[in-house]
């Protein structure tokens, strides 16, 4: 087991026997000294630790303030502590476990049940910290487009609804735009299914090279992608999402026999200037702009503003 371990005692000599027995055992690598609860909340604080074990009585800040800090930090829940006391006194183990502890040793304490209980908890945090990263792992997951990568709706809606409160509450201007790629059904009918999903593929690639690391590119729908641009005005986005059309439009897609040539539409609403009072709102008057433009003859972009002057 590879762990490390953080020691909290004020007497050395006490510290060392618990190294030394746990180091026996094949417990752990990787130990850290503190002489009090103080000096142990602060290396708890600045490490990832696995377990920690900690003597309760101690001059200045006792086992019971190491518990008080460390439970202070939320980020530190996770790391279990095996409290250590010669007190046999049913109220004070209690205390301990309340006060957040994972477990209590007596002192002077068995070799083998220190080394047993360590073993507990460091699988316990082992299996915590694997559950922790699959959920990370899953919740980026849920998020994410399969057949193209990039965000999926139900993310770009929750960045569109963060986008919009905070554009509501601090007035910071941002734009959406949706690219719906032409004539896309002929190009499956064509060439089939699989080099339609291979140009969606690229299109989502390109459209992601070109923007910014905080713009939102987002599969909309079938052949349809979004471009969420936070801080930006009309005059903008409308650079960008015409960057985007041209890198489409500008170099044909490998897939079929022969180089294809794909074009996409695009329809831009931008937040505040286009008065949208909702998400709805915004989304419904970038779909409209997007009809005009495949109206118009596709391969173009059509902003609110424009389509609405008109
Ligand atoms: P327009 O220029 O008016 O947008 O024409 P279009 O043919 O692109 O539009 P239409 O809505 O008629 O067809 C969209 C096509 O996109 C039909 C559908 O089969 C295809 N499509 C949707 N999702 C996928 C997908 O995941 N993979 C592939 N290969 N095709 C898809
Ligand atoms: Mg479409
Ligand atoms: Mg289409």
């Amino acid at each position: 087991m590879n762990a490390k371990i953080l020691l909290v005692d004020d007497s050395r000599f006490a510290r060392l026997k618990i190294e030394e027995v746990l180091r026996r055992c094949g417990v752990c690598v990787d130990f850290v000294h503190a002489e009090d609860g103080a000096q142990g909340a602060a290396r708890l604080a600045e490490d990832q630790f696995d377990l920690v074990l900690c003597d309760i009585n101690m001059p200045e800040a006792d086992g019971f303030e190491f518990l008080r800090r460390k439970s202070a930090d939320s980020g530190l829940a996770d790391v279990p502590v095996i409290m250590l006391t010669a007190e046999e006194e049913i109220e004070i183990k209690l205390q301990c476990l309340e006060a957040g502890a994972s477990d209590y040793l007596l002192k002077p304490f068995h070799e083998q049940e220190l080394v047993a209980r360590a073993r507990i908890h460091l699988q316990i945090k082992e299996l915590r910290d694997s559950l922790h990263t699959k959920n990370q792992a899953l919740e980026r997951l849920v998020r994410v487009d399969a057949l193209t990568a990039v965000a999926n709706r139900l993310h770009l809606s929750e960045c569109l609804r963060h986008e919009f409160s905070r554009g509501q509450r601090h007035d910071v201007p941002f734009s959406l735009a949706i690219l719906d790629v032409d004539h896309f059904k002929a190009v499956n009918d064509r060439f089939g299914h699989l080099v339609g999903d291979q140009v969606l593929r690229e299109i989502a690639l390109r459209l992601t090279n070109a923007v910014r690391a905080h713009d939102v590119v987002a599969r909309y729908g079938g052949e349809e992608f979004a471009l969420l641009t936070p801080r930006t005005r009309t005059e903008e986005s409308t650079l960008i999402v015409e960057r985007c059309r041209r890198l489409v439009a500008d170099t044909p897609f490998a897939g079929g026999d022969e180089p294809l040539q794909i074009t996409v539409s695009a329809g831009l609403s931008s937040f505040p200037a286009d008065g949208a009072k909702t998400e709805d709102e915004l989304l419904r008057q970038a779909d409209e702009a997007l009809y005009e433009a495949k109206r118009a003859g596709r391969d173009r972009l059509v902003s609110w503003e424009e389509h609405s002057r008109a």
